[in-house]
């Protein structure tokens, strides 16, 4: 028996090394990664309590050698022979598999403008150092892309003392993924925290001192960060001619086009119901296509079907957002206290729950939604928006009826 190999050692595979274990597979697991350190967590590279950026490691040594795993860290694997099933490494060794996991992740999307060279990305935790060593009270920092990442860093940086530019090609920020609700408040809460915003304008060309926008203008900048999103990192499985567009395409049991291999987290597409593939890039979903992942090379017939869940964090708010809340559907407000939450109906349907508060206090309602969501039912939107209505008496009648 050769064993289950990963190719990635991040949230997905790694969550997957352990999965494995946990189905009672008890064959070689090798998990391989292209960084030097014990897989980390992401999320906190963007949210550094205090300032200081500090690796946050999934598990440790030990764990992995209790587990059996065989943690092969900083060897890129550079070659997948699908005919042979084996595997080569960038130092010149072959593993041998039975079974692949890709779990690859994405990279940091670049700049293509003149001087793009000069501006930092925001993935590995070496990047997040390499930010964080240059980040001095009363420098000042361009960031370019208002997405989730682009805004928590800018958070994180006037709060340490800086003077923060987010310049972002659309007319809003966190256009992409947040509710209009939502986004307009952590925009309006920049703004008061003394944000700049360059927004609707591109860059024409980032310079030593500056940031020169499309329109000539100059953002004085002594660390430029490029937070423009991700790309899938399929470069291994498109050589290997395994079937990849905008990720590593999937059936719904993770399968890749070739049998034998496997895909999760941010690489991985996934076929949908009514048709075409998506792809989610949050923490929650690499651990739960992992876990789902590892039970299919283990001889389950899974399919994914966990409902989508991310969060941000941005000075004291906190986000949180289950379901795909999509601009077509009906919204309901529940305003609580300080916060709000908006729920999503497709036809009556609770298909997704947002909510922005301070710290985590709308947890355990976004915790309730989803399972309102899972149990699929249409509740009263009076009910939905009335805050004297408890979420869990609404499940447990849902769950009566
Ligand atoms: C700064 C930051 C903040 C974030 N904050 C949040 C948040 O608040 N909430 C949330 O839900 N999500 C957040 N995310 C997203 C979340 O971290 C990702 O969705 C998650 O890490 C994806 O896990 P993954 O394992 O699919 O990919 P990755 O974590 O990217 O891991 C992939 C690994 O594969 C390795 N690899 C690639 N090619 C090879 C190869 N050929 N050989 C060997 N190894 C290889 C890479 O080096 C990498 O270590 C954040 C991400 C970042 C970068």
């Amino acid at each position: 028996m050769n064993g289950m190999v990963i190719i990635g050692a991040g949230e997905a595979g790694t969550r997957a090394a352990f999965a494995l274990r946990e189905t009672g597979f008890c064959g070689p697991v090798t998990l391989t990664g292209a960084e030097p350190h014990l897989p980390y967590e992401r999320p906190p590279l963007s949210k550094p309590l205090d300032g200081a950026v500090q690796m946050k490691t999934i598990c440790s040594a030990a764990a992995l050698k209790a587990a059996g795993i065989d943690y092969l860290p900083g060897v890129p694997v550079t070659q997948i022979d699908t005919a042979r099933r084996h595997l080569l490494l960038g130092d010149g060794r072959t593993i041998l598999y039975d079974s692949l996991l890709l779990a690859t992740g994405a990279r940091p999307r670049r700049l293509a403008c003149h001087g793009a060279e000069r501006a930092l990305d925001l993935r590995t935790f070496a990047d997040a150092a390499a930010i964080f060593s240059r980040a001095n009270a009363g420098g000042s920092v361009a960031i370019i892309g208002g997405g989730l990442i682009g805004m928590e860093l800018a958070a994180v940086l006037r709060v340490r003392g800086m003077s923060v530019s987010i310049i972002e090609a659309a007319a809003k920020p966190l256009g992409r993924a947040v509710p209009a609700r939502f986004a307009a408040s952590l925009h309006a809460r920049h703004l008061e925290e003394g944000v700049r915003f360059h927004l609707g304008t591109g860059v024409g060309e980032i310079a030593s001192d500056a940031v020169v926008l499309a329109d000539g203008t100059r953002v004085p900048a002594d660390i430029v960060v490029a937070a423009i999103g991700v790309v899938p990192d399929t470069a291994l499985a498109g050589a290997a001619g395994l079937a990849v567009s905008n990720g590593i395409l999937t059936d719904a049991f993770l399968r890749t086009s070739d049998p034998h291999i496997l895909a999760a987290g941010d690489c991985a597409a996934i076929a949908q119901p009514d048709g075409g593939h998506m792809r989610f890039e949050s923490w929650r979903n690499a651990r739960s296509q992992a876990e789902t992942a590892a039970r299919n090379m283990t001889g389950a017939s899974e399919t994914f079907a966990a409902i989508p869940w991310f969060w941000s964090d941005q000075y004291d708010l906190g986000l949180q957002v289950a379901g795909l809340p999509l601009p077509e559907y009906r919204i309901v407000l529940r305003r609580l206290g300080e916060g709000a939450l908006e729920f999503y109906l497709d036809g009556g349907r609770l298909v997704a729950a947002a909510g922005l508060g301070i710290g985590t206090s709308l947890a355990r309602e976004i915790k309730l939604a989803e399972m309102l969501i899972a149990a699929g039912i249409s509740p009263d939107p009076a009910n939905l928006a009335d805050p004297a209505v408890n979420l869990k008496a609404l499940l447990k009648s849902a769950r009566a009826a």
